[in-house]
């Protein structure tokens, strides 16, 4: 097989160190590792062992199909997957003892079915919509619900394993719909007291709830982003947590051009000097935004640097001046800076590009092969 020029490493050691961090900063909170998405691009079954190893004892996914991919990777750790439209298929996931997310009556009713088909109880965990307004089940429909989940435990078919909801502005410490989410959150569960019954976890924490509310923790807190390493809070400083990938590349050619030389499509660069350019081959296909013309930085030959001229499919150029940089050297466009210093981050990315980090690391495209350390 030819040698990979670009490669995302990620270092399934940052993955177990910020599990652990994470469950001690949340006050020994059992921590579910949420891995959907691919783990935010890390992979998702490599990231799912690293973060158990770190001591998550839960995973949280958004489909069903990443839920059953967790369990033919031999994972047997508790697993919620959340995205559920009615009429989908969950007899499988029943059988694996994946717990589904319910959103809406319509998908209680998905799921009751199904149990019944298999005379076997599912796991379910109602989501109480308490302000974001997105999935979830809203508070008109809240008692309804439940006493029809009451019902449908009580036949057998379901049990009511969880209790959870998702924040809106958690990455907003101290946006007014935070407390009024806990409020309603509480009000949630004050009804399912009432209608007996008892839900092995109550949750609603993300990464920055868990990060800074201590009083969101419940039974469980829901860690994605914080687990890879970046925090979801802007100029919030948790030097804990590290970054677990880094993606770089080595540079495939490099040539002198003439002052006053356009670069790339468009040129939209154009050379001030005789000069040295260099070429990276990562573009937008592989996940580095076009947006990323003239200012993505990365580091290269020992310097920081700034992508030069537009981000094309598969390549970008960098002007180095007269520095003494060759092909098969890498390029990095973020990492870890405490690992390496001067590299970017995916948060200095999300920054350039006015996006946040989750986009950054998630839209690392399958060309991009990933290594392991
Ligand atoms: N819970 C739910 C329902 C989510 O959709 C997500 C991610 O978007 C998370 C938890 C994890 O959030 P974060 O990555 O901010 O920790």
């Amino acid at each position: 097989m030819a040698a990979h020029f670009a490669r995302a490493r990620v270092d399934l050691g940052a993955l177990s160190d910020n599990a652990r961090f994470l469950k001690e900063r949340a006050g020994g909170t059992p921590l579910m590792g949420v891995v959907k998405a691919d783990g935010y691009g890390h992979g998702m079954v490599p990231a799912a062992h690293a973060l158990l190893a770190g001591g998550a004892t839960w995973l949280g996914t958004a489909l069903i199909k990443e839920g059953l991919e967790l369990r033919r990777a031999g994972i047997s750790a508790p697993v919620l997957s959340w995205i559920i439209p009615p009429g989908e298929p969950v007899g499988e996931a029943i059988e694996a003892e994946i717990d589904l997310g319910v959103s809406d009556m319509a998908v209680l009713d998905t799921i009751v079915a199904q149990a019944r088909r298999l005379g076997r109880a599912a796991r379910v965990q109602l989501k109480a919509d308490t302000g974001l307004n997105r999935g979830g089940i809203s508070p008109d429909d809240w008692e309804h619900v439940v006493a029809a989940a009451a019902r449908a435990e009580a036949d057998g078919l379901v049990k009511v394993s969880g209790i959870w909801s998702h924040f809106a502005c958690a990455d907003e410490p101290g946006h007014p719909s935070i407390a009024m989410q806990l409020s309603a959150f509480h009000t949630a569960l004050a009804a399912v007291d009432k209608a007996g019954l008892e839900p092995e976890v109550r949750h609603i924490a993300n990464s920055a709830a868990l990060l800074t509310l201590p009083e969101a923790r419940f039974d469980l807190v829901r860690a994605g982003i914080a687990s890879y390493g970046l925090c979801p809070i802007p100029d919030y400083d948790v030097p804990e947590l590290r970054p677990a990938m880094t993606l770089e590349s080595r540079i495939a050619l490099t040539k002198r051009a003439p002052a006053g030389s356009g670069v790339s499509y468009g040129h939209h660069y154009v050379t001030d000097r005789e000069t040295s350019l260099a070429l990276v081959p990562l573009g937008y296909a592989d996940g580095v935004p076009r947006a990323a013309t003239n200012r993505g930085p990365l580091l290269l030959g020992g310097r920081p640097r700034t992508v030069a001229g537009t981000v094309c499919m598969d390549q970008f150029v960098v002007d180095v001046g007269d520095d003494d940089v060759s092909a098969g050297e890498y390029a990095v466009l973020f990492g870890d800076p405490s690992r390496q210093p001067g590299v970017p981050t995916a948060l200095d990315w999300a920054r350039v590009l006015d996006t946040i980090p989750y986009e950054i690391v998630t839209r690392i495209s399958t060309r991009v092969p990933r290594e392991y350390t």
